[in-house]
């Protein structure tokens, strides 16, 4: 006989670790206990050698899928001579408790939700310890019940056995229910009238196929769900979001997803995945309006998660899911809101009465085809896995950049990297933002001693940074981009850090966004730039690409130069501006020189969203095209690349190619002057490693020509693996060089 230690840590909580570890050990003929601990969970087993290690095979092999092993140490202890192998209450937590992310309804839960004889029969709050609400429930540590949303619902003599069956799939499912003593659905006009209906989600379904746009209350947060079949309810939708071209996530049916969309087996992994994020799949068929994504290769498509979500899809195959807020601003979470915000786009909502204690908005992204996953937005499902550090620090916030806020509360050798938490500048988002990192701190039990911002000093994550207790640190916002992503790949020495972004404060006062650098942790040199160029009126031109073309033609080649992108009246007021040297904002930015061509092209004179005009230009580009335009590189200390050849490239091009191959030669150049500058750099620097980072990073053809080839060039490319190229990234990243300066 022999008795072992183990020590396990990762997510092994609420996911119905015990259960499993129990059945396990009941398998093998195993004595000994497993329990909850502040730092995962712990257990001893006692038998034979031979089982023990049959149980350690088996315990990687067949954890709950919803379960990850982070650190797993096993050690021999003397032998205790027991008989039995049992589930001990767990330790008081001293440290804090390991918290789970909200799960997907998972398969057994799903089965005996269709089951006609299974006691909770279309139950919509069935759930178990491998699946259902965990984050968005969560009020307080350590994680049970009386801590949880669930806190008001008594159970059931039923419910209670489960829960207190070491055997059953239920046992110490904190938000274990039924029917009997669980939470309801209920359907209120949205003046507030109840509906009194027997099946009021069944209703719901019937109002939304005849065309009405309902709120619907789910896990993190409400949806505005209508058909998107009906162009009619898109179109409506559209006017109330202030959003006429974005594109809406849809839900759908695993048996459906095939008709609205092509899905390759990595996708179709990750899509049906416990976290069950929104994926941006290629478009096919004609089962949608053409409103839910226009002039848009892609669609963000969901399965359904949460049991609502099923039994409205029965009725209506494809729901427009989008999250329920007035734009740009939090998510709603209770009744009184959609009744005060919503009254003028909802007809009714179909809400519970669980609460909603922390937002959380659905988790969007796309595969790529040969690294994996690639998150835009990380929220539901994710949230609040830390993600691991490449070295210790000490109790950090990182309150991160001003829009597309997340935050980083870190200790040691994890950091908690909040949910989408969105733009500071809307009031709500802020009180959002405040609630959160308080919540955070007292969840985690870390009370911070460095504070890291952005270097911006009118940001008000800046001025909120200043007015907490503990060191001030400011990290530039490209320097973070790039030490998130060599963070989040562990490495240590020297990387070329590659930031291709929209808008980031310079060290010199600028607005970065097309930066080299080189160095590490200890310190990132911005060793190569974009040259700068004007954006006339400042970042309001962002809104008129066109505007950004003119202001670039006029300073490289006068305003004589300019072609017939604007009224010639407006064409000389920019001109004026530029000669002048007023109200200009100087820029590097890559993002910026992507508006610039799409201005130039007339893609589209105004944007509706966030970098849709270069978008559109990705989407255009042919393939298969090769060939680019000419730049130059000047400079030594700081290499500058210069555009002027790009730009009068393609107005040459105008006049007898189409925008497809323009696009595609663009892309091109874009590859193959950071090449450049990364061969010279390694020349100087002898250095082989490249880290990418920023929102640039999202246009899917420029990632894979860069990565391709920077690759072939002999470079080792790092792209990020659990947060996203843009600005979500950055509070990670300002973590990661605020204690490599101050954290020994
Ligand atoms: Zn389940
Ligand atoms: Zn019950
Ligand atoms: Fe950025």
């Amino acid at each position: 006989m022999i008795r072992k230690s183990i020590k396990i840590k990762g997510i092994v909580q609420g996911v119905g670790f015990r259960p499993f570890v129990y059945r396990l050990a009941g398998e093998l003929g195993l004595a000994g206990y497993v329990r909850n601990t502040s730092e995962g969970v712990e257990l001893e087993i006692e038998g034979p050698p031979r089982k023990t290690v049959a149980f350690l095979k088996r315990l990687n092999r067949e954890k709950p899928a919803a379960s990850r092993i982070d650190r797993i140490t096993v050690r021999n202890v003397p032998v205790r001579r027991v008989q039995l192998f049992i589930i001990k209450e767990s330790k008081t937590a001293r440290g804090f408790t390991r918290l789970s992310p909200d799960i997907a309804l998972c398969p057994d839960c799903r089965r005996e939700f269709y089951e006609p004889r299974d006691r909770r029969y279309l139950y919509p709050f069935i759930n178990c310890t491998n699946c259902g609400p965990r984050y968005s429930i969560i009020e307080n540590t350590p994680y049970d019940r009386l801590r949880t949303a669930m806190k008001k619902f008594i159970m059931c003599p039923e419910c209670r056995r489960e829960f207190a069956d070491a055997g059953d799939r239920r046992f110490h499912a904190q938000p274990d229910c039924c029917s009997v003593c669980g939470p309801r659905f209920a359907l209120y006009t949205i003046r507030g009238k109840k509906i009194m209906a027997l099946d009021p989600i069944n209703k719901a379904a019937d109002l939304i196929q005849r065309g009405r746009i309902i709120a619907v209350k789910g896990i993190g947060g409400f949806h505005i769900a209508c058909d998107a079949r009906n162009a009619a309810a898109v179109a409506r939708l559209r006017k109330f979001k202030h959003r006429p071209a974005k594109p809406f996530a849809v839900m759908t049916g695993l048996k459906d997803l095939h008709r609205i969309a092509t899905v390759t087996a990595g996708e179709l992994e990750i899509i049906a995945a416990p976290v069950a994020p929104v994926v941006l799949l290629r478009k096919k068929g004609r089962s949608l309006c053409s409103a839910v994504a226009p002039a848009n290769p892609y669609l963000g498509v969901m399965l359904p998660y949460a049991p609502v979500h099923y039994r409205l899809l029965e009725t209506v195959p494809f729901l427009i899911m989008t999250s329920a807020n007035v734009k740009d601003e939090p998510l709603i979470r209770n009744d009184r809101e959609i009744r005060n915000r919503l009254g003028s786009i909802v007809s009714h909502y179909l809400t519970h009465d669980r609460d909603i204690e922390n937002r959380c908005d659905d988790s969007v992204g796309y595969v790529r085809p040969d690294r994996g996953f690639s998150v835009i937005r990380r929220a539901r499902g994710y949230a609040p896995n830390p993600v691991g550090l490449p070295f210790s620090v000490k109790p950090t916030l990182a309150v991160g950049p001003l829009l597309k806020n997340t935050f980083t509360l870190a200790h040691n050798d994890e950091a908690y990297v909040s949910p989408h938490i969105g733009d500071l500048d809307d009031r709500m988002t802020l009180e959002f933002f405040r609630e959160m990192t308080a919540r955070y701190r007292r969840w985690f039990r870390i009370d911070p001693q460095i504070i890291a911002h952005d270097l911006h000093p009118d940001y008000l994550s800046t001025r909120i940074a200043r007015s907490l207790p503990g060191r001030k640190v400011g990290v530039q916002h490209h320097c973070a981009h790039v030490a998130s992503c060599m963070g989040e790949n562990r490495i240590r020495g020297e990387v070329i850090g590659i930031a291709f972004d929209g808008t980031g404060y310079g060290l010199d006062g600028r607005i970065w966004g097309g930066e080299f650098f080189y160095g590490g942790y200890q310190g990132l040199r911005r060793v190569g730039h974009l040259e700068y160029l004007p954006l006339p009126g400042g970042e309001a031109s962002i809104r008129k690409p066109y505007r950004i073309a003119v202001g670039y033609l006029c300073r490289l080649f006068g305003a004589d130069a300019v072609p017939g992108l604007a009224p010639k009246k407006e064409i000389r007021a920019i001109s004026k501006m530029i000669d002048a040297g007023y109200n200009l904002a100087d820029t590097s930015s890559v993002g910026r020189l992507f508006d610039c061509v799409a201005g130039l092209l007339g893609i589209m004179p105004e944007i509706t969203y966030e970098a849709e005009a270069a978008i559109n230009l990705e989407y255009r580009a042919r393939a298969g095209v090769s060939g680019y335009y000419p730049y130059e590189i000047d400079g030594s200390d700081e290499l500058v690349v210069r555009i002027a050849g790009i730009l009068k490239g393609i107005l040459k091009d105008m006049s007898k190619k189409d925008t497809g191959v323009i696009s595609a030669k663009f892309h091109n150049t874009v590859s193959c002057f950071a090449l450049d500058i990364c061969r010279r750099l390694r020349k100087i620097y002898d250095v082989k490693r490249i880290c990418l980072s920023g929102g640039v990073f999202q246009n899917r053809l420029l990632s894979r020509l860069m990565i391709r080839d920077l690759t072939e060039a002999g470079f080792r490319v790092f792209t990020h693996r659990q947060l996203p190229d843009n600005d979500g990234c950055v509070s990670y990243g300002q973590t990661i060089l605020a204690n490599a300066k101050h954290g020994k």
